[in-house]
C-alpha cells in the first residue's frame, strides 16, 4: 500500500468517524468511498467505525469483474450504486451516503427539494430529485440513483436517505452537510408554509459564483516570502542530513 492510499483510507475513516460525531449518520447505516487511481476505496460492511482499520476499507476495480473486491472485509452492502457511480461519473472522486434525518424524512414523503435556498446551486441544478425505490443493494436501486444524480451532485432516495458526490472526499462530504442542511430547512418552510421558490434564473445566476464558493484552497503566500522559507527550508535538510551523518559515523 502506498502512503497515498493508505492516508485516503485514513482520511475515510475520519470522515466516518465525523459523521456519527455530528449527528449527520447513525451507527453504521452510512458509507463512504473515494476514487485512487483504477479503484475504488470503499468502508467495509457493518464494522463500527470506532475499530476500523485502513486495512479493513476494502478496495474494487473500477474496470474488470463488476463486484469483485480485494480485503478482509466485505465491501459495503451499498457497494454497488458507490462503484457505478465512480463508473459513470468521472468527475465524481468522492462519494457519502447517509440516512440523515431529515433528507431521509423527505425521502420518505417521496419530496424532490426544489430551489427552496441559493446553496441549491451547488448541486448542479434546479433541484435535488428522489429517486424511486427499490431494496438497498440492488441493481435497480443503482441505476434508479445514477437517474437522479443525472446533472447533479446529491439525490435523495427514496424510503432510505441520500447520496451526495463531489470531486474528492472534502467535497462529497461538504455537500452531503448542505444536502442535510437544506433538506431541514425546506421541511422547516414546509411547516411554516408556502415557502417561495428561487427560479432558474436566480439559481443560475448564483451558480456562476460558486466557482470560487465552499472550500477555500489557502491563498498562495508572496513570493519572496516563499524564496525565504525555501532557503530555510534548504538549511533544515542540510542540517538534518548533517546530523544523520553524524549518527552513522558514530555507529560506525
Ligand atoms: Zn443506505
Amino acid at each position: 500500500m502506498t502512503r497515498e492510499e493508505r492516508q485516503l483510507r485514513e482520511a475515510i475513516i475520519a470522515k466516518c468517524r465525523w459523521m456519527n460525531a455530528s449527528g449527520l449518520n447513525q451507527g453504521t447505516s452510512g458509507n463512504i468511498s473515494a476514487r485512487y487511481k483504477d479503484w475504488m476505496l470503499i468502508t467495509p460492511s457493518a464494522t463500527p467505525y470506532d475499530a476500523m482499520k485502513p486495512e479493513m476499507i476494502a478496495s474494487m476495480p473500477l474496470e474488470g469483474e463488476h463486484g469483485s473486491w480485494e480485503g478482509p472485509l466485505q465491501p459495503s452492502t451499498e457497494w454497488r450504486f458507490h462503484l457505478d457511480i465512480m463508473r459513470g461519473r468521472p468527475d465524481v472522486g468522492g462519494v457519502v451516503h447517509t440516512h440523515s434525518t431529515y433528507a431521509t424524512v423527505l425521502a420518505i414523503a417521496r419530496k424532490p427539494i426544489p430551489a427552496c435556498h441559493y446553496m441549491m446551486a451547488a448541486f448542479g441544478g434546479n433541484d435535488i430529485r428522489c429517486a424511486g425505490y427499490a431494496r438497498y443493494g440492488t441493481a435497480e436501486l443503482s441505476e434508479l440513483a445514477l437517474q437522479a444524480l443525472e446533472g447533479r451532485n446529491g439525490c435523495l432516495l427514496a424510503n432510505h436517505g441520500m447520496i451526495a458526490v463531489g470531486a474528492n472526499l472534502d467535497k462529497a462530504m461538504w455537500l452531503a452537510v448542505e444536502l442535510e442542511t437544506i433538506a431541514r430547512q425546506y421541511y422547516l418552510s414546509l411547516a411554516l408554509g408556502a415557502p417561495h421558490i428561487l427560479s432558474e434564473s436566480e439559481i443560475a445566476d448564483t451558480a456562476k459564483g460558486f466557482s470560487t464558493y465552499g472550500l477555500q484552497q489557502p491563498k498562495s503566500k508572496p513570493a519572496k516570502r516563499e524564496a525565504v522559507k525555501g532557503k530555510a527550508a534548504k538549511a533544515r535538510v542540510a542540517a538534518a542530513g548533517r546530523a544523520s551523518e553524524k549518527k552513522r559515523s558514530s555507529r560506525k
